[in-house]
């Protein structure tokens, strides 16, 4: 069953091949039993997910199902879900249960999906390999020597390793595409806006975006179908009309003008990865497409840029987590002061500590000027390379990150290094545009992601660009051994 479609599933559920009860226990079996080797999950609740999927198979005796009904999923932990522990992989939020649902919780509840339990995540999503959260670092179903990537590793893990049909991710600088890459799957972040933040739980507010992670462009389809649209609760959801992403998928490609920026394929970048992602390209020119070279002059700045903005953000963004209003209180404070520094000092693990310091200093007196607004600057010329750029072309490809996945404690000594892995992702989320990762030819048995980048609110054309490739290969259907 694990190895179906989100189409064949709906198909087998409403032929009553199975019900959903069985297939949520199928799942939630091979949770208990797979999962200790990866740590993907924070919280399983079987008792929702079975009480979900009764409900799921009255709708379905009813024939009142859609596309999702019964369908078992996970959800990044990073989203507010009402009666089941959201921590967002940190000790702050350790004992958080949320009174509410997030928008994306709420509208994939409100289609049928089963939500399994919640994913591990870097704290707070910040990080590239899963390692930072309080419950441990995740392992890649590949190799459970290496990372999964971050910072939904734990979805990407889990969607890998067939422990659930599909799961939610969030995205401020490459937490979909590269995670997704670096496990094998499918992954999408839609256009800044296009789903709501409302109960995601903030990190840099004008670069987070929730997403999918899925095996391929089709099932990816379902989910954000449900998942994208305006939210008056969210006041940057954008009110532009959402196409159906399912019905775009088989459209034809023939003369679909791709670009290669020149700067995504020079140095740094694993030349095996390169050649990988050169023999999709040339998939594509099959399918009729044409490719040109193109530039993005400002995109090496991005890295640099994103860690003076997302810092900054999160800073204030984090500003709640104190003790009293939210969080980890420490215990027998000897003053106020002793309060909050001493709680955030002990909620709070090293790289979050060490944003919200860079976040402060950028955005004190003095120096506000000299990082923050210069990095606010160039944050416009990186959007506007892109802009010049989809004057000339209709997708950018390239590869989503330098290499295959590293080992497990690899980078957590060099932050550098460790930001470094997102040097082809960070650029879209400062321009607020929607960008994918699917797998293509693996490298030495690790799995390479080729990320597609698309015009602001094209994530039909990027779906369907991603679903004509999945249609004549077949890397998207590789799975990991030791996880049947
Ligand atoms: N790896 C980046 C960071 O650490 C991006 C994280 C994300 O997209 N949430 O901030």
């Amino acid at each position: 069953m694990q190895n179906k479609s989100i189409a064949e599933l709906a198909a087998d559920l409403r032929l009553r091949k199975y019900s959903s009860t069985e297939l949520t226990r199928h799942y939630l079996d091979r949770i208990a039993r797979l999962d200790p080797q990866l740590n993907s999950f924070i919280t399983v609740d079987a008792e929702a997910a079975l009480a979900a999927a009764a409900r799921a198979d009255e709708a379905l005796a009813r024939d009142q199902a859609g596309p999702l009904t019964g369908i078992p999923i996970a959800h990044k932990d990073i989203f507010c879900t009402k009666g089941v522990r959201t921590s967002c992989a940190s000790r702050m939020l350790d004992d958080f249960v949320a009174p509410y649902d997030a928008t994306v919780v709420e509208r994939l509840g409100g289609a049928g999906a089963v939500m399994l339990g919640k994913t591990n995540m870097d704290e707070f999503a910040m990080g590239s390999s899963n390692e930072t959260s309080y419950y441990g670092p995740v392992a890649n179903p590949w190799d459970t020597s290496r990372v999964p990537g971050g910072s939904s590793g734990g979805s990407a893990a889990a969607v890998a390793a067939r422990l659930c049909a599909a799961a939610t991710g969030t995205d401020t600088g490459g937490s979909i595409r590269q995670p997704a890459a670096l496990c094998g799957i499918t992954g999408i972040k839609p256009t800044y806006g296009r789903c709501s933040r409302w109960g995601m739980i903030a990190f840099a507010s004008s670069l987070d975006q929730a997403g999918v992670m899925a095996r391929s462009a089709a099932d990816a389809a379902f989910l954000l179908d449900e998942m994208a649209g305006f939210d008056e609760r969210d006041s940057t959801s954008a009110d532009v009309p959402v196409p159906d992403y399912v019905d775009a998928l088989d459209n034809d490609i023939s003369g679909l003008r791709i670009g290669l920026p020149k700067e995504f394929f020079g140095e740094g970048l694993d030349p095996r990865v390169g050649a990988a992602i050169e023999a999709a390209i040339r998939e594509y020119e099959k399918l009729g497409a044409e490719i040109r070279e193109i530039s993005l002059p400002n995109s090496p700045l991005s890295v640099p840029v994103y860690y003076v903005v997302a810092p900054a953000e999160c800073s204030s963004n984090l500003a709640r987590f104190d003790g009293v209003r939210y969080g980890h209180r420490c215990a027998d404070p000897a003053d106020l002061e002793d309060l909050y520094t001493r709680s955030r000092a002990e909620g709070f693990g090293p790289e979050v500590q060490r944003r919200v310091m860079i976040g402060t200093y950028v955005l004190s007196a003095g120096y506000y000027d000299a990082y923050y607004l210069k990095a606010q600057k160039i944050r416009h010329l990186i959007a506007d390379d892109f802009k010049r750029a989809f004057e000339e072309v209709d997708v950018i490809m390239g590869p989503t990150t330098p290499s295959t996945a590293f080992a497990l404690g690899d980078k957590m000594d060099d932050p550098v290094a460790m930001y470094l892995n997102d040097i082809y992702t960070i650029a879209t989320n400062l321009a607020g545009l929607p960008g994918m990762s699917i797998p293509v030819e693996p490298v030495a048995g690790m799995p390479v992601g080729l990320q597609l980048i698309g015009n602001y609110f094209d994530e039909a054309r990027l779906l369907n660009v991603a679903h004509r490739y999945q249609h004549l290969t077949h890397w998207h259907q590789a799975a990991p051994a030791g996880f049947d």
